[in-house]
């Protein structure tokens, strides 16, 4: 008899070659075990043009309803697409449709295998990082200036009130400038997502998982000096208790410290970055590691909403070659975990035990596999040992079905 499932999880199919791996995961991994409890929306570039993304709408908001979602990679459109799937419009990228209705905060993690070491030696274990994704250099406003004259920052209220305080810079020439901002409730809610992660894969590992956070409040007393200030606060009131009950910890430093203690340590920390840090070093990390298809990605609201999906794109490329009928060898590992992670996920929220052991089978089945040699390009390339063979896509998906 196949494994029950209480409530729904909120299923978001997507675009190119991860909708094609997307559907081999489900039927040789998945529902062969599992009796599947979805809700299903159809993500892909076509049906969101359709619907004019409220197919995307439906599913944040069937993602916050349920607790836990599931996500495809999808299609951000641009303009070499509008004519390729015959669009009527550009639409935003879902992903930043997703986040901005639950509010939350992305973190990514590296999936470790025993054949595959990172670029940096003293790297034991995975270094997650969770990156704000509000305001600071992306929502700035710019200006290029002419002519020498003053720049001054003003306030103005939404009771009329004027404030003209700050000098920015009595410029004796042309130049340019730059105004950005943040607000209170965006950094305590990323504070709250990041302890809440903290404290979610502490569960799921039995490992505490520390947290790290550093900005350079040194220079940037008020603006960084806010992002401490209320980092800090969120965690004595909010979750000091509940950290110190599982032995998470919270260290704040300055980024300098952070990037030098990052490189000589030994990694097992979520390391909370703000925007512009999060952009770069999340880069760094999943390069460092390898390959993008070996990395978890969990969207985290802070109410405790859950979504999972995989952190690398559609793959177009490899999607080309197999629309021209070549067997390619796309991983499907992180599409993979991101099913494991909500399966687990509903498991826990519905005290489901056999669930939950079932999707730990599956990470361990993927993980062993690789580890006994039968892997996709992209890791045999970087492998050590190196295999004798790469598999395909199919042939990848049938040896983990083999050994599950
Ligand atoms: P991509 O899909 O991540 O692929 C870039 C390259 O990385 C691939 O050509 C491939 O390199 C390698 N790669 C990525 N995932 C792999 C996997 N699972 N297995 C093996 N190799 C993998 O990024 P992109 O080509 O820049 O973007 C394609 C589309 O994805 C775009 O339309 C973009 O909007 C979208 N996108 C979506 C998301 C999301 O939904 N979360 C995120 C990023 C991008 P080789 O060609 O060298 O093998
Ligand atoms: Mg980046």
């Amino acid at each position: 008899m196949k494994i029950q499932m209480k409530t729904p999880i909120a299923e978001m199919d997507g675009d190119e070659m991860t909708r094609v791996l997307w559907a081999v995961v489900k039927d040789k991994l998945i529902t062969p075990f599992v009796d599947l409890k979805t809700e299903y929306y159809d993500l892909g570039l076509k049906h969101r043009d359709d619907t004019d993304d409220k197919v995307t709408v439906e599913a944040a908001e069937a993602t916050k309803r349920l607790g836990v979602g599931v996500k495809c990679a999808t299609i951000t459109a641009n303009a070499a697409r509008k004519p390729e799937y015959n669009l009527k419009q550009l639409l935003p990228s879902p992903n930043a449709t997703i986040r901005a209705i639950l509010d939350g905060t992305v973190f990514r993690k590296p999936i470790a295998v025993s054949c595959m070491q990172p670029s940096v030696a003293t790297w034991e274990k995975p270094i997650a990082i969770g990156r704000h994704a509000y305001g600071d250099v992306y929502k700035a406003a710019e200006m290029q200036v002419p002519e020498a004259g003053k720049v001054e920052l003003v306030f103005s209220s939404r009771g009329g009130a004027e404030t003209r305080r700050v000098l920015v810079a009595d410029m004796p020439g042309p130049g340019i400038v730059q105004g950005m901002h943040n607000l209170d409730e965006s950094i305590a809610n990323f504070a709250r997502c990041c302890f809440t992660y903290a404290l979610d894969e502490t569960k799921h590992t039995g490992v505490p998982l520390p947290v790290w956070f550093a900005t350079k409040d040194t220079i940037s007393k008020i603006y960084d000096g806010r992002f401490k200030e209320i980092f800090q606060r969120v965690f004595d009131t909010e979750y000091k208790a509940k950290c110190d009950a599982a032995g998470v910890t919270y260290f704040y430093t300055l980024i300098d410290d952070a990037v030098a203690r990052v490189i000589k340590g030994e990694g097992g920390f979520l390391w909370a970055c703000k925007n512009y840090d999060g952009d770069v070093m999340s880069d760094m990390i999943a390069s460092a590691c390898g390959s993008l298809a070996m990395m978890t990605s969990v969207l985290v609201s802070p109410t405790g909403v859950f979504e999972y999906e995989a952190a690398h794109g559609t793959v177009q490329q490899h999607y080309y070659r197999y629309q021209k009928g070549e067997k390619v060898s796309t991983n499907p590992v992180a599409l993979i975990f991101a099913w494991t992670g909500a399966l687990a996920k509903r498991a826990e929220l519905d005290n489901l035990p056999e669930l939950a052991a079932f999707a730990k089978r599956l990470e361990d089945a993927t993980l062993s596999t690789i580890e006994a040699g039968e892997m996709t390009g992209d890791l045999a390339r970087l492998a050590s040992p190196k295999p004798n063979k790469t598999l395909d896509s199919w042939q990848f998906i049938d040896a983990i079905a083999k050994r599950l």
